[in-house]
């Protein structure tokens, strides 16, 4: 179990490219940010930047595709599969917005808000992992609009690594956007030797009845089946350490088997939450739900352990919706939790 540390900015390194383009680390809540991507690749347009409490539509350039950050020696990198710029009343479906806007400093409850989709990429000098893998190839036809949609791989090859280097790919649940590149357009398996990790009760929850309402429940089969005759499926139950510093945690509530991966190193560690989180202030509500939770009196039972735990161990916490890199750490205040981000 990784243990508490004393300087939390000394665990958090963007990845600098060889012409050391980084002009700016953000300020916590501060109106001034720029800078520029560690790939050289960013994202112009309508973006807004989410890490300033109050949505400010002039910062628009400040979005990142594909960043990295360290903890202890294992490299974490946010791989973007595309991004979406719209209104999110559905992420704090359970309360009014007059409850959450003005958190926000917002009047009104449409404001775009952009949404990440990806994964992450963790190397640990022993083996190559993926947490979740994107929209995928259609990513267009799931998301109209969506922006660099379907471009995971893009972003791995500017990692220097290729389908073929992956060792395992965790899911963190089968929704379409976390799970989009298991396979390519004409049915081969894109990591073609991965173990794909799912827990047991994910993957019995998309094989029954009860996701009939859920979110493209016939792809997601057509997905578990290719790689199952591939034999390599890996269902797990309970928490286990897959491989040397990585600890998969289920985390129950947005789907029945839906997962978080906590990765630790040398005393740090960082809590990647899948959708457990959708945007900072989840943090700090854990009862203010979006839509798509299947039970939602689970969610805010798992997102309170799942914070509970990120306090006790000072953990960095992120989650692939969250604009790249959007880290943070949690202290208890309260009946409640306390947001800070790096
Ligand atoms: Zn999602």
């Amino acid at each position: 179990m990784c243990t508490k540390l004393p300087a939390p900015r000394a665990t958090c390194v963007l990845e600098v490219n060889a012409i050391q383009t980084i002009v700016c680390i953000l300020t916590l809540h501060g109106a001034n940010a720029s800078f520029s991507t560690p790939s050289g690749r960013r994202l112009k347009g309508e973006i807004v930047a989410e890490r300033n409490p109050r949505i400010q539509p002039d910062l628009i350039d400040t979005l990142f595709l594909r960043a990295s950050f360290r903890v202890g020696r294992t490299s974490i990198t946010q791989l973007s599969d595309g991004v979406v710029v719209a209104p999110r009343r559905n992420w704090f479906n359970s309360i009014e917005p007059s409850e959450w806007m003005p958190a926000l400093g917002l009047s009104d409850p449409d404001t775009p808000f952009p949404v990440n989709f990806g994964g992450f990429l963790v190397q640990n000098g022993e083996s190559t992992t993926l947490f979740d893998c994107g929209v995928g190839p259609q990513a267009e036809e799931f998301f109209p609009g969506i922006r660099e949609g379907g471009h995971f791989l893009s972003r791995l090859d500017e990692s220097g690594v290729e389908p073929g280097d992956i060792d395992r790919v965790v899911i963190s649940h089968l929704h379409i956007d976390h799970c989009g590149h298991l396979v390519a357009r004409g049915g081969d398996l894109t990591f073609p030797r991965a173990e794909v990790w799912v827990h047991e009760r994910e993957i019995a929850y998309w094989n029954s009845e009860a996701a009939a309402s859920n979110i493209q429940p016939g792809e997601i089969r057509r997905y578990l089946d290719a790689v199952t005759a591939a034999g390599l499926l890996r269902p797990y139950r309970d928490e286990f350490e897959l491989t040397t510093g990585i600890r998969l945690v289920p985390a129950s509530g947005h789907t029945p088997g839906h997962t978080a991966m906590l990765v630790e190193s040398e005393g740090e560690c960082a809590l990647l939450l899948g959708d457990a989180v959708h945007h900072w202030l989840h943090f700090e509500h854990p009862t203010w739900l979006q839509s798509y939770d299947v039970e939602p009196p689970v969610s805010v039972a798992t997102r309170t352990s799942l914070f509970d735990r990120a306090v006790a161990s000072d953990a960095i916490v992120t989650a692939v919706h969250m604009p790249i890199l959007t880290l943070g750490r949690l202290t208890s205040v309260a009946d409640s939790f306390k947001y800070h981000a790096l």
